[in-house]
């Protein structure tokens, strides 16, 4: 059931056809005796059509896909809807409470994808979700931000050799969409081997509603709903073509000390350019940080302290192909 035409079940419990229903799944009890539940909202739409899931706050600190996708919800109007939206906009409720990325043992949950009934707090996690959002889904998208101190400008990645994938990262109309493999244990790689489609969507810094990014992710997120053929009308592209990348990198620090950025966020620098410079406190020069690679800006450090060898500017390096 990856397609659905009827009522649907989740875990058993119905969604009639153009209703939402929100649900809790249990993800277990926290040392205090504290129930924790993963919130959950299905939106089951008045015609057939695919099965969505939307994802957030996998990285528990990265929690501006929860305001993303909340704002999408308040959009579906599920009398209009072709298809059903599994929506989870706080899928590490662990670490969501913390304002961690993690789980409380310090487990990444986006390396514990597909997971085990009987393994680790993440690994547990995974598999609930796995067997409860991602089987009966045909499609995902999973949002992120960037980790600890760092900030992404709003872009999609997946797999965009297979077409289907490639046409619904560029239905979103981001700047830059980026093809990558997924890593081992995350929950793209699992959903890829259970022959789901995944894209993620990531923008903006951990603990921080991004303006830009969650302007960017909503109109996006409707235009993949578009592209599915779950709703009729998503607001219009932006006048920009999107850029692919194939291959990014990271300018690291080549010493430690204090950086100012001389770039921003979607500029494309060419090879050798200035991206910023690292001086002492008292020093009135410093050594210059310069791109390595021509691209597009599309993350860098907010944290001006920065020690050798820090990622400090990450470039994608556009595809001549695109
Ligand atoms: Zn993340």
């Amino acid at each position: 059931m990856t397609g659905s035409s009827g009522p649907f079940l989740f875990r058993g419990e119905r969604v009639d056809v153009g209703e939402r229903r929100q649900f809790e799944l249990p993800a277990g009890r926290l040392a205090s005796g504290t129930f924790l539940n993963v919130p959950i909202e299905v939106v089951c739409g008045a015609r057939p059509g695919p099965v969505v899931w939307l994802s957030g706050a996998i990285h528990g600190d990265e929690i501006v896909g929860v305001e993303i996708i909340r704002q999408v919800l308040d959009r579906l109007d599920p009398g209009q809807l072709a298809g059903t939206v599994i929506a989870a906009p706080v899928v590490n409720v662990f670490g969501f409470v913390m304002e961690s990325r993690y789980l409380p043992d310090r487990r990444d949950l986006n390396r514990s994808f597909p997971g085990s009934r009987s393994g680790s707090l993440a690994s547990r996690l995974a598999r609930l979700f796995m067997d409860e959002v991602v089987a009966p889904s045909a499609f995902g998208l999973d949002f992120h931000a960037g980790s600890d101190d760092r900030t992404n400008l709003p872009h999609v990645r997946g797999n965009l050799d297979d077409p289907e994938t490639r046409r619904l990262a560029l239905s979103f109309g981001v700047p830059v969409a980026v093809h990558n493999k997924p890593a081992t244990g995350t929950l793209r790689a699992a959903a890829l081997k259970r022959g789901k489609r995944v894209l993620l969507f990531e923008g903006g810094e951990p603990r921080r509603f991004s303006e830009e990014t969650v302007a960017t992710g909503i109109p996006g997120t409707l235009r993949f709903l578009r592209a599915l053929g779950m709703m009729k009308r998503a607001p219009a592209p932006p006048h920009r073509k999107t850029l692919i990348s194939r291959s990014t990198r990271w300018v690291r620090a080549p010493r430690g000390g204090i950086f100012r950025l001389a770039t921003r966020l979607g500029a494309v620098v060419g090879q050798g350019q200035r991206l910023g410079v690292i001086t002492d406190p008292v020093a009135k020069d410093g050594t210059e940080v310069r791109a390595r690679v021509g691209g597009v800006v599309l993350g860098h450090t907010v944290n001006p302290l920065v020690n050798p060898g820090d990622g400090i500017v990450h470039i994608a390096e556009l595809d001549d192909r695109s």
